[in-house]
């Protein structure tokens, strides 16, 4: 469970092709980082592959399956969007066990699963408070609780970290790692910022106008850039 295939994919914008043509493997429990600058269509690959826009041309497979046009709900990922996408007037606890309730879960079920996330993200004691009773970092732990309880087989994470200020981005990117080392789920994760890049991955993809310039561990990339653009990006002294 969690591996991810992009073969030849494709998206355009009318006349716009903000991806021409993407071939990209991404095995299961990997931590992949979409690195990159602003326009060069880091989330448009992160909603193709989510199913939240239907690609142009090319494949999508999850986990052996060709998932091209499955819709979202039949992917098996959960996107984690950042904080502000939580349900104000709903608790906590609400706001985390809300897909499952959508699924249908019992009860006894949902309650289960909420406070086993709630206690690998720390939010125990806050399961009744509402979201703009908490900070940010804790928000955005419950923004990762609502996926959690969904058990999907990856992750895929945009800019999660983008509203908090300095010292709370630090704590959080070591909270992610952390939880990625606990579940050993296959993440994606998208940054314009090269250091989260460098610290959080097991493999980075170096976007960089719809194209792929390099995939490779942290290491390679700083020690063998595959060109000009790599090495300024990743600031290593090519
Ligand atoms: P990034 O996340 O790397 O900053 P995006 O994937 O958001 O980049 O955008 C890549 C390019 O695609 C940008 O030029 C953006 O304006 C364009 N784009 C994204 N979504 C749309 C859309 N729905 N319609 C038209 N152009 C879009
Ligand atoms: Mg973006």
């Amino acid at each position: 469970m969690g591996s991810i295939s992009l073969q030849k994919v494709a998206k355009h914008f009318g006349p716009l092709k903000v991806i021409p043509s993407i071939d990209l493997e991404i095995n299961d429990g990997e931590f992949v980082v979409f690195v990159g600058p602003s326009g060069c269509g880091k989330s448009t690959l992160l909603r193709l592959i989510a199913g939240l826009e239907d690609v142009s041309s090319g494949k999508i497979v999850i986990d052996g399956k060709d998932a091209t046009y499955a819709p979202p709900s039949q992917r098996g990922l959960a996107m984690v969007f950042q904080s502000y996408a939580l349900y104000p007037h709903m608790s906590v606890r609400s706001n985390i066990a809300f897909p499952l309730k959508m699924a249908g879960m019992a009860k006894e079920e949902i309650d289960r699963k909420v406070n086993d996330a709630a206690r690998v993200l720390n939010l125990t004691d806050y399961l009744d408070r509402k979201p703009r009773q908490l900070s940010g970092g804790q928000r955005q732990r419950v923004a990762i609780g609502r996926a959690i309880v969904r058990q999907p087989s990856a992750f895929l994470f945009d800019e999660p970290l983008s509203n908090l200020d300095a010292a709370l981005r630090v704590n959080m990117r070591l909270e992610i790692s952390e939880l990625h080392q606990t579940l050993k789920t296959t993440m994606i994760y998208v940054t314009h910022d090269q250091v989260e890049a460098m610290t959080m991955a097991d493999k980075i993809v170096v976007l960089n106008r719809g194209h792929i310039e390099q995939v490779g561990s942290p290491l390679e990339l700083y020690r063998k850039p595959a060109n000009l653009f790599v090495a300024s990006f990743i600031g290593s002294p090519k």
